[in-house]
């Protein structure tokens, strides 16, 4: 059987109005298609002038907006269109002009045009039928002696030519707006839009409302961004004035990096790192794509890795495309590179200001912290370089990073630790047995409850270098670095003791509170907490990560330090027999007391603590009067 070829056919007047529908999600696009075809004949009439060696005109665009007649209207003087131009680019779907034009360009050797030239497509200018129900086109093209002429067409496949009697070199568009397109005849909203697409455009954008009683032209953009500047010219306040006009509402960013890159793409930009506002939600659309100056998207999802989302700025490259539709920008390859150059930028410049200005990098660090650790975790390439500088505050409220940490231990710790970083949960963990470990001349590293348990576990989980250094919580140092490791004739009989008062036959207790008993160096301290540690880092990572299924209640181990005065005298009241009510409420206090060194009491056993206290204070004041 002989295969039977053929190709699809389309019908012109079923696709119209799907492309009309379904092209753009939003509506306002139109104003970046029109405003960008008015700015690339600009370019194009620049171009072929300066090949050919003579004048033109600055460039502008004007927007004009009238409420009575319901026309939004746009023009340039640009290249302009001959009546066949117009034939053949507006009239024949998806047929590009801009990407002739670059090849044309690029056969007589101006390989730039590539990069200033915005269109591509041939789509942008159907998102006009997307607003308006009638769309003129007049225009007068720089071609010495054309004629000008006048488009018509009413949103359907039906067009018509009119004559004209335009005499300036150049196209203006004219959209009488329909029922969908209302809400753009309000000036501001139009303002809005073009600051929002428009506002860095290379030539100046004028907007004027005829229809406003003291109608003035205003230039809504800036045509040189900050990003298209030589990085040497600017200053800190070129800077800050750029941050401000892009985020009014944020606080002055910590510092900046100037992203510049021709090869094996092009890209610009200047990422910002923010000052974090502890009172508002982190939000991850601060990057703002552009592509040849023409907003794209400040959705960067699909372009960066979701920790620099945190960044602020704006990236502007010819190889993101400005593309019809966003989820296509996944299956881009440029987009990886350009991802993968922008994690090594944002590392490399981190390190140099940690290397060139601790100080500053240290008061920063508040704000960053969080930004680093989780970019070490999400992104391979940026922890290669970014780890080691990751920071933790000591005992000393001193800012060290791991590796200083390490240095720091003593010789004579050195051994126990066996390459561990002890931390110390703020809030969480013993407070005393910080201080005591601190008189041996041993630090700990401070951790919060959310980030950095997953970052310790990262840090384990994936090694750097030779050795696997472990984490281990201060309650667990505490064994191998406080206790003496001697026992005394007592200790059998203090277990026994604390145990019967404090767990006793109560099988719930049981199942949370194990007694035992350890000579510790300072007597001073009566007892400690231990919990076990596995089960609490597996209990954090869940309950940071909103995870509360596995909140129950940990065992807990209360470790008693024999050589303490008042547990040994507990005992001997406890011994003797005769007031044993006492005996216990010292028991109660020992326990207290190491829980309100490390994570606190509750309110209930708050009540009771204050309560017995006061019991106790009482009843051992009257042995003094
Ligand atoms: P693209 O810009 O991707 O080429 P468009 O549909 O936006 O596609 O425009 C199609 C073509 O129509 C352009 O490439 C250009 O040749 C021509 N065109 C559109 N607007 C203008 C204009 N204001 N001045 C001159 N030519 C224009
Ligand atoms: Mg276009």
């Amino acid at each position: 059987m002989t295969a039977r070829k053929g190709s699809i056919s389309v019908k012109t007047n079923d696709i119209f109005p799907i492309i009309k529908k379904w092209l753009y999600s939003e509506h306002d696009i139109f104003v970046r298609e029109l405003v960008s075809n008015a700015s690339d004949a600009i370019t194009k009439r620049h171009t072929i002038a300066r090949s050919q060696g003579h004048e033109v005109p600055e460039g502008k665009v004007r927007l004009e907006v009238n409420k009575e007649n319901k026309t939004i209207t746009i023009e340039d003087n640009g290249i302009g269109m001959t009546e066949a131009e117009v034939e053949k680019y507006i009239a024949q779907l998806a047929f590009s002009g801009a990407e002739e034009f670059v090849q044309k360009m690029k056969d007589v050797g101006n390989a730039s045009a590539k990069d200033e030239i915005i269109g591509k497509f041939g789509l942008g200018f159907y998102s006009a039928f997307m607003v308006a129900e009638k769309v003129e086109v007049e225009t007068l093209s720089m071609t010495p002696g054309a004629a000008p002429t006048l488009w018509t067409c009413h949103g359907d496949t039906d067009y018509e030519f009119g004559s004209s009697t335009r005499s300036d070199v150049g196209t203006k568009i004219t959209l009488t707006v329909g029922p969908d397109g209302e809400e753009f005849l309000d000036r501001w909203k139009l303002h809005e839009t073009l600051t929002r697409y428009c506002d860095f455009m290379p030539h100046p954008i004028a907007l004027l409302d005829v229809t406003a009683k003291d109608a003035s032209e205003e230039i809504v953009n800036e045509t040189r961004p900050l990003w298209r500047k030589d990085p040497t010219s600017l200053t800190d306040e070129d800077y800050k004035t750029f941050y401000r006009k892009l985020f009014p509402m944020e606080q002055e960013p910590l510092f900046w990096l100037h992203l510049n890159v021709d090869h094996p793409f092009t890209l610009q930009g200047i990422l910002f790192f923010p000052k974090l506002n502890p009172n508002k939600p982190v939000q991850d659309n601060g990057i703002k794509l552009y592509c040849k100056q023409v907003f794209v998207s400040d959705n960067v999802k699909n372009v960066v890795p979701d920790f620099l989302g945190l960044l602020k700025g704006a990236i502007d490259s010819v190889d993101i495309p400005l593309n019809v539709s966003r989820s296509a920008l996944q299956g881009d390859p440029n987009i990886k590179k350009i991802s993968n150059y922008i994690i090594k930028k944002v590392a490399e410049s981190l390190k140099k200001l940690f290397n060139s200005d601790r100080e500053r990098f240290e008061k920063a660090w508040e704000d960053i912290g969080l930004f680093v650790k989780y970019g070490c975790m999400q992104d391979e390439k940026f922890d290669e370089i970014m780890r080691r500088f990751v920071l933790f505050k000591n005992s000393s409220e001193k800012l060290v990073t791991l590796e200083e940490y390490q240095a720091s231990v003593p010789e004579s710790a050195k051994e126990k630790l066996k390459e561990k970083y002890v931390y110390f949960e703020k809030n969480m963990s013993d407070e005393a047995l910080r201080r005591q470990l601190l008189a041996e001349g041993i630090q700990v590293l401070e951790t919060d409850q959310y980030i950095d348990p997953h970052f310790m576990q990262h840090c384990e989980y994936k090694k750097q270098g030779e050795t696997s250094f472990k984490f281990t919580a201060i309650d667990a140092a505490a064994e191998t670095l406080l206790e003496v490791g001697d026992t005394t004739a007592d200790d059998v009989r203090i277990k026994d003791f604390f145990k019967q008062v404090l767990v006793g036959e109560d099988k719930t207790i049981e199942g949370r509170l194990d007694v035992e008993v350890k000579s510790l160096k300072a007597s001073s301290s009566s007892a400690y907490f231990k919990v076990d540690e596995t089960m609490k880092r597996f209990q954090q990572m869940t309950k940071s990560m909103g995870q509360s299924a596995f909140a129950a209640p940990l065992k807990k181990t209360l470790i008693v330090n024999p050589r303490n005065t008042l547990v040994q005298n507990a005992l001997r009241i406890w011994e003797k027999g005769e007031k044993k009510e006492l005996a216990e409420k010292i028991c109660h206090h020992v326990q207290d007391l190491a829980s309100l060194s490390s994570e606190g009491l509750s309110s209930e056993e708050r009540e009771r603590f204050v309560a017995r206290s006061q019991a106790l204070v009482q009843e051992l004041s009257q042995f003094i009067v």
